[in-house]
C-alpha cells in the first residue's frame, strides 16, 4: 500500500502541474474515429510535456527500486533510457503495443508514467465527442485494455481503461477480450461488493465493482489492491486477468 501511495501522491502533483494538452483533431474526425472503431487519440497527436516526462520517469524508476519491484540492474537500464534521445520512440512503441527487445520493466514504467498525461488528454477528448456508440471492448481513447469494471445502480457495465482512465459502455454478458457471448460465468466475491465475469472461451477475467452494494463509486488504486486475492484465485483456476 505504500507504494500505491507514493505513486498516487507523485501522479497527482503532476496533473496539478498539467495544462490542458493542445489536440489537434477536429471534432467531426473524432466522431468519424467513434464510428470506425478506431481509438480517438493517436500518438502524433498526444504533444508530451517531455521535460515533466522524463522528470515523472526518474521518479517512477526510484520508487519502483526502493520497493525492490525493479532490480538495481533494470534499474539502471531504465534510468539510461529516461535521458536518453531514443525515449520518445521507445514510448510511441509501447503505445503501439510493440513490447519486442524492450528492457525488463520497461512497460510498467512507461504506464505509470504516461497515465497522468494520457489521463489528462482523455478528458478533453471524452468532453468532444459522445463514446457510447463504441461497442468495442478496448478503450476508446487509446485501445488499452479494461483493468477494472463499474456496474452502476442504474444496470448495465462500464469499463475502465488502465491507461488513461477512460470509461465506456459494455455488455456485461460479453467477453471484453474476445467478444464471446458463450461460456460466460458471473459471479460474486466479497459480501457481492465485487462482480467477477470470467469467459471460458478465451479464460480472461474482468472484475468489477458493484456500486450498489458497495455504496460507494470505484477507486482503482484502492480496489485494484482489495480484489488481490480474487485474482489469485482466478489465477489459479487458469484464468487470466490481463
Ligand atoms: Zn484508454
Ligand atoms: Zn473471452
Amino acid at each position: 500500500m505504500a507504494l500505491e501511495r507514493e505513486l498516487l501522491e507523485g501522479e497527482r502533483r503532476l496533473q496539478r502541474r498539467l495544462g490542458t494538452p493542445w489536440l489537434d483533431v477536429t471534432d467531426e474526425e473524432l466522431a468519424a474515429r467513434v464510428g470506425r472503431g478506431e481509438r480517438l487519440l493517436t500518438w502524433d497527436r498526444l504533444a508530451l510535456d517531455w521535460p515533466e516526462f522524463r522528470l515523472r520517469w526518474r521518479q517512477i524508476v526510484d520508487v519502483l527500486r526502493r520497493h525492490d519491484i525493479l532490480d538495481a540492474a533494470d534499474a539502471s537500464a531504465l534510468h539510461d533510457l529516461g535521458r536518453d534521445a531514443g525515449l520518445p520512440d521507445a514510448v510511441a512503441r509501447w503505445y503501439a503495443g510493440d513490447d519486442a527487445g524492450a528492457p525488463a520493466g520497461l512497460g510498467d514504467v512507461v504506464a505509470l508514467t504516461v497515465r497522468p498525461f494520457l489521463a489528462r488528454a482523455s478528458e478533453v477528448l471524452q468532453q468532444r465527442v459522445p463514446i457510447e456508440s463504441w461497442g468495442r471492448g478496448v478503450c476508446p481513447v487509446c485501445a488499452g485494455p479494461p483493468v477494472f469494471g463499474v456496474l452502476p445502480s442504474a444496470g448495465g457495465r462500464l469499463l475502465v481503461c488502465g491507461r488513461c482512465l477512460c470509461r465506456w459502455p459494455f455488455e456485461p454478458r460479453t467477453c471484453p477480450n474476445c467478444q464471446a457471448t458463450e461460456g460466460q460465468r458471473a459471479f460474486s466475491a466479497l459480501e457481492g461488493r465485487y462482480q467477477v465475469a470470467a469467459c471460458d472461451q478465451c479464460k480472461r477475467y474482468v472484475k468489477a465493482i458493484d456500486v450498489r452494494r458497495a455504496g460507494r463509486p470505484l477507486f482503482l488504486a484502492l480496489d485494484t489492491v482489495a480484489t488481490l486475492a480474487i485474482d489469485q484465485a482466478l489465477t489459479a483456476q487458469g484464468y487470466s486477468g490481463d
